[in-house]
């Protein structure tokens, strides 16, 4: 990263606007903070230039700021209006420094501050304001020392609203003009100069200027309103509990606003809770879904934590741009568009989406708002709590949907990431921005929220909650940290043991693998266990690793079980079993975090046991089949035979996992005439599923797993078998459902979860004039569903001139910076168009970059993941190498994307040829 400090950089200087008097008049006039008192010194005549300020970039803080000063209280009076490019602001900082200083360090970045003061006790001086970092850090400089004790920091600025998402930033949506935030993880300081660290929590007060048609939401209620003598409407708000900047949110706009009445008190919480919706002008009859549903998704948080949702009210909000899925900001929650204004239309995984992330944000206002971890090296306990207890929470929203079933599913993904030498561990110390951009992935969400299920069996569900409440009402309104959490546990649950065993998955990287075997020569058969380092073909990763894992083991006789459960501490273990079975289970339940190997024969026999297995189960035995595969000990035909086996399993996460792994070999490691022939083989298994079996119309009263094996099913035969036939009448449904010219969409055409691979086929078969008409609907539309469904069939079109049009529109005013990134993902995803997709990036790099927020620029390094070829891997590391450094998050979303490269480059060469034998003998 570049710095700012020296001339060439130039501080930010005072930009003219407001004055002192200004401020204080402003402060008088509000009754906060203390009108000037007649006999305060007042230092003004020192300024040090600060071209010259001898610091140099090692010395500056640029992780945590030091403990010389802390923030105990905000008192922040903003003028946001959307209209405009700029905002200004007021910010008054009560501390307390604890040593005496002559400067202070803080956040703040693009600031123009004009006016800075410290006051303490009797003096009050000007201090001279700099930022010295691109990063956001800032120096105040004062004239004399200040001694330990009180002070009150004032500043005054104003700054531009940014422009990619992150701070405080506006969205156009036709003609009118609305600003947002998203602070998360160190964006407040584009807001306002403090200090921009998760373990300063404080409370703040909080009051906006806005224009009188706006409306002005933040964290808590308004508590009056007041005209300014410049005719804007200044609305003042409560005081907060203590929150930590990153928390903090502001939307202003000209909302519709959704009013649907208070969350009713119930069995935990004694008063109703205050509840709105809030989205774009035109979009509030959208909110009903959302609004409805809200109080089932609640509800089981508070009854789990048994204590009531902890801030004064809940507001939850649809932005139309955004740059995350959501952000859990106390009281204002915010979302993108597509999660949180659904309709009858919306497909299953639409509401999957919807209950998974809503009650995530839920989650969050115990888990990281009312609990707060201290630094960012345990944000998993905000992430991967709000992972796993949303599951629990949705599950008991939706049972229908299966969300435990797609919680595993998504865990079993991240072990592909965790299976890499450059994985993080869960808990990663924390030294650069780039680590604190790299938390926020897959690790901490879903190897996190696995870890926990894991560990929730092992000490039991309710002695696991009692852990979890006690760590609540240890810290409530506090921060602390993993240890702190593992001692509630410890303490909680009554089991000392699940410290040292948890730790072993936290604070080391990597997924375990569990050899299983069984002696039963003599009558006391015997089940051994051997644990090391997964490790898939041409990795360099070291696999001698010891964890201790909370293995179960499942010993499968007739339709006997006899289930075993062990800590698995050593290396090896060996466990006496009742009788010798006929088949073993290594993961019985699935919950647990680790890949499994089994003999040949033991494969086949489990694999005639499919029937006795859950769904967790056997979405765990095709990841560890899977798994032996990429290791270079299951053969590939075992993969084969298992196929159309597995294709029968009735829930749908089971019936089409495999299908998927398959897609992926079949697009990446074989040639032409091979994957023609892979193609073939998923159509002839899947197709006869989805037209014989479950046909295209749903039925009354079929069941969500129905549904979405039907939306599965037909994504598969769309986008990776050779199914022409069932391709072509999708695309006639499509045709209707996106309807005439002249005319209106037929939205009773497609069901939700067709709707998808529907308008795929139509691009696929109907190409360009097709194309045409979906991007009419599209520019007519501000629905971000139906926006995101057609951009997602026009990125992934097999036709050059209609990638070409998506490609020329993302760098253009008409989609969206989240959409920008959408059709990046889709292009480098599919086979089809990754070529051309990979010669735009290189092309139009820094017009693409431009579009995207800074944290959404490691992006820009995965696409290139799913190559599979020496000269791309050349290509990769000539483009990237030089521009590494200079993307933030990016060295390590580099360095995994070559080793994925490499690792299938490894596959590759060791396995075509068995495929394509395989293949060829069926
Ligand atoms: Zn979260």
């Amino acid at each position: 990263m570049t710095t700012k400090i020296g001339p060439g950089g130039g501080p930010f200087r005072l930009a003219g606007g407001f004055g002192l008097g200004l401020l204080v008049a402003g402060l008088v006039a509000c009754g906060q903070g203390q009108p000037e008192a007649p006999d305060t010194e007042v230092v003004t005549d020192w300024v040090q230039p600060t071209a010259e300020l001898p610091v140099r970039e090692q010395d500056l803080p640029l992780g945590q700021l030091g403990e010389a000063v802390i923030p105990t209280h905000y008192a922040l009076d903003l003028e946001i209006d959307p209209v405009r490019d700029q905002f200004a602001g007021r910010v008054t900082i009560d501390v307390r420094i604890t040593e005496p200083v002559d400067r202070i360090y803080l956040h703040g970045r693009g600031l123009q501050v004009s006016a800075a003061t410290l006051t303490a006790g009797q003096t009050r001086m000007t201090a001279d304001y700099a930022q010295l970092h691109d990063s956001g850090v800032a120096l105040l400089t004062l004239p004399v020392a200040v001694s330990a004790g009180q002070a009150q920091l004032e500043l005054e600025y104003q700054a531009d609203f940014s422009t990619t998402l992150d701070g405080l930033y506006k969205v156009v949506e036709n003609d009118r003009a609305y600003a947002f935030t998203q602070f998360e993880a160190i964006s407040a300081r584009l807001a306002f100069p403090g200090f921009d660290e998760p373990r300063f929590k404080v409370p703040f007060d909080l009051a906006v200027s806005a224009r009188p048609g706006d409306v002005v939401i933040t964290s808590t209620p308004v508590r009056r309103s007041e005209t300014t003598i410049d005719g804007a409407i200044r609305h003042v708000f409560e005081t907060t509990p203590p929150l930590p900047t990153y928390l903090i949110a502001f939307a202003v706009g000209p909302f519709d606003m959704r009013e649907p009445g208070p969350l009713p008190a119930n069995a935990v919480r004694d008063i109703p809770l205050p509840f709105r919706g809030v989205a774009a002008a035109g979009k509030g009859p959208q909110l009903a879904y959302a609004l409805d549903e809200t109080e089932a998704l609640l509800t089981p948080l508070e009854a789990y934590f048994g204590s009531p949702h902890p801030y004064p009210k809940l507001d939850i909000i649809a932005a139309p741009d955004f740059a995350f899925g959501a952000m859990e900001n106390v009281g204002a929650i915010i979302y993108r568009e597509q999660l949180l204004l659904l309709d009858a239309h919306a497909s299953l995984g639409q509401q999957r989406s919807f209950g998974m992330v809503h009650a995530h944000e839920l989650a969050h206002q115990w888990f990281g708002n009312l609990v707060t971890p201290a630094w960012w090296d345990d944000i998993w306990l905000n992430e991967a709590f709000a992972t796993w207890m949303a599951y629990k929470a949705a599950d008991a929203w939706r049972p229908d949907l299966l969300l435990p079933l797609q919680a595993q599913r998504r865990a079993l993904d991240t072990m592909a990431t965790d299976s890499l030498q450059s994985t993080r561990q869960i808990r990663q110390p924390i030294t650069s921005n780039d680590d604190i951009l790299n938390a926020f992935d897959g690790i901490t969400y879903r190897k996190g929220g696995a870890v926990l299920s894991m560990f929730e069996r092992f000490v039991g569900e309710t002695a696991f909650r009692d852990g979890v409440r006690l760590h609540m009402e240890r810290h409530a309104h506090g921060v602390a940290t993993a240890e702190d959490f593992m001692q509630s546990i410890a303490d909680g649950s009554q089991n000392p043991d699940v410290v040292p065993a948890f730790r072993s998955f936290l604070e080391q990287p990597g997924v375990p693998l569990i050899e299983t075997g069984l002696d039963c020569a003599d009558d006391s058969p015997t089940l051994t266990l051997r644990q090391s380092r997964y490790r898939p073909l041409g990795s360099a990763i070291d696999a001698n690793r010891r964890w201790q894992v909370p293995v179960c083991v499942a010993a499968l006789s007739g339709d006997q079980r006899e289930q075993v459960c062990h800590l698995l501490t050593e290396p090896d273990a060996s466990i006496p079993l009742g009788r010798c079975p006929e088949a073993l289970l290594p993961n019985a339940g699935g919950a647990g975090y680790y890949r499994w190997s089994l003999s040949a024969e033991g494969w086949t026999a489990l694999l005639q046991r499919l029937d006795q297995l859950t769904p967790a189960e056997q979405l765990s035995l095709i990841d560890s089949l899977d798994a032996g595969f990429r290791a270079g000990v299951v053969p590939f035909d075992v993969l084969a035979n298992a196929l159309p086996v597995l294709a029968q399993q009735p829930n749908y996460e089971v019936a089409t996992r495999l299908s998927q792994a398959w897609a992926e070999y079949q697009s990446q490691l074989v040639d032409a005439p091979v994957r023609a022939a892979m193609k073939a083989r998923l159509a002839s298994v899947h197709a006869p599923q989805l037209s014989e079996q479950l046909g295209l119309d749903p039925r009354p009263d079929e069941s969500a797993n129905t549904a979405s094996l039907r939306g599965a099913l037909a994504r598969i035969l769309v986008e990776d078998a050779d199914a022409p036939a069932l391709r072509a009448q999708l695309a006639q449904r499509a045709d209707a459902y996106i309807g005439p010219s002249d005319g209106a969409m037929d939205l009773e055409a497609l069901s939700g979860d067709l709707i998808g691979p529907a308008l795929q086929a139509g691009v696929i078969e109907r190409g360009a004039a097709f194309a045409q008409r979906l991007w009419r609907r599209f520019d007519a539309s501000t629905d971000a569903i139906l926006r995101q469904r057609i951009l997602k069939a026009l990125s992934r079109a097999p036709q050059a001139d209609v990638v070409s049009e998506v490609q020329r529109r993302a760098l253009g005013e008409g989609l969206r910076s989240n959409e920008v990134i959408q059709v990046l993902r889709e292009q480098f995803e599919t086979a089809a168009t990754r070529a051309q997709a990979w010669d735009w990036l290189r092309q139009d790099f820094e017009a693409i970059r431009e579009r995207l927020p800074d944290y959404a620029q490691d992006r820009l390094v995965e696409t290139a993941e799913h190559f599979c070829s020496e000269s791309r891997r050349a290509e990769v590391v000539r483009f990237f190498e030089p521009r590494v450094d200079d993307l933030m998050g990016a060295p390590r979303a580099y360095a995994q994307t070559l080793e994925r490269i490499d690792l299938c480059l490894a596959l590759r060469e060791a396995r075509a040829e068995q495929i394509a034998a395989v293949m060829a003998a069926r």
